[in-house]
């Protein structure tokens, strides 16, 4: 395609260097520490104030040069900076979406510079903002065509008790395997990793900026296994492709917690309150390949034993 701006084709590109946006650190995150002193920020916004809405309406933070968190404590909304146009990863649910919005712009950032959102699967945690900012933007969406028929359904239904159905985004982009964006210096590679959902979509080839130097960052889009053998067998594939995916320095985590027991060192919001505290020369606490690797190994375990778990109950 001959406009890089809407370049989704299938060949795998390199990565180039992309210019380095400046801007002010606008500060850590303003989110509230936990529910006391030995519950992790992780806990407290999965399970001790899940309902809390204003709670969970934190601040939003800058993560890296071009990179900021602008979801609610419990799920993550990634927003990734080009000079050619912006790229958001999940987009949270109501009644968390003007949040949502409010978050872009407070990090300095015009929705209307959002050129795509790109879904981690068909779960209305993560697509329910997805019809709200694509109004207010103009982006283009992308999910796997399994997760659109997912999204597709839940927009056909009532919701909880009885209320209007949710409102979702109508199917634009269909990502396919080993499908490629590339915009404003990143050359982002998508692979189909099922298991959570029939179509989770796992974005890898992310360049995030700290101080200019460059690391590489994926969004695993859905890890947990949600029960059934096909689930867990594919879920044993899923795992397994993303441990194939070499040099991996960053996990952008589709929840600020992480399936079942938490993410070691810390997830989303423990290492944001790491980064508010960093002093110069301090290691970013977002960069750390080696827990990432374990934690890959750790889900390839879990699947494994899932797969077993469910031929003992079906009598295989
Ligand atoms: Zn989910």
């Amino acid at each position: 395609m001959k406009n890089p701006i809407d370049a989704i084709v299938l060949a795998a590109t390199g990565l180039s260097v992309v210019v380095v946006l400046s801007g002010d650190n606008p500060g850590g995150p303003a989110f509230a520490a936990g529910q006391n002193a030995t519950e992790p920020l992780s806990r407290t916004y999965r399970v001790t104030r899940a309902d809390d809405v204003e709670f969970q309406k934190i601040e939003p933070f800058k993560v890296f040069d071009n990179l900021y968190y602008v979801g609610p404590g419990y799920v993550s909304v990634w927003l990734l900076t080009t000079p050619d146009g912006n790229i958001l990863f999940d987009t949270a649910q109501e009644p968390y979406v003007d949040s949502v919005i409010a978050n872009i712009r407070k990090m300095g950032v015009d929705p209307k510079t959002i050129k795509y959102i790109i879904l981690s699967h068909g779960h209305l945690d993560h697509f329910g903002g997805a019809a709200r900012i694509q109004e207010a933007s103009g982006a283009r969406v992308a999910a796997a065509e399994e997760d659109w028929k997912m999204i597709e359904q839940v927009g056909s239904r009532p919701g909880r008790g009885g209320a209007p159905a949710p409102r979702v985004p109508k199917r634009d982009m269909v990502v396919k395997e080993g499908d490629t964006l590339t915009l404003g210096g990143q050359a982002l590679t998508f692979h189909l990793t099922p298991g959570h959902t029939p179509g989770v979509v796992t974005t890898e080839g992310i360049t995030v900026y700290d101080g200019g130097k460059p690391y590489r960052a994926i969004v695993w889009g859905g890890a947990g296994y949600r029960g059934g053998l096909t689930e867990a067998e594919q879920s044993v594939q899923s795992a397994n492709k993303v441990a194939q995916i070499q040099g991996v320095q960053v996990n952008l985590q589709i929840h600020s917690w992480a399936e079942d027991t938490g993410y070691p060192g810390g997830g989303v919001l423990e290492r944001g309150l790491m980064l508010k505290s960093r002093k110069p020369g301090d290691p970013h606490p977002f960069v750390d390949p080696a827990t990432f690797t374990q934690w890959v190994k750790k889900s390839q375990d879990n699947a494994a034993r899932a797969v077993q778990q469910e031929k003992q109950k079906a009598g295989r």
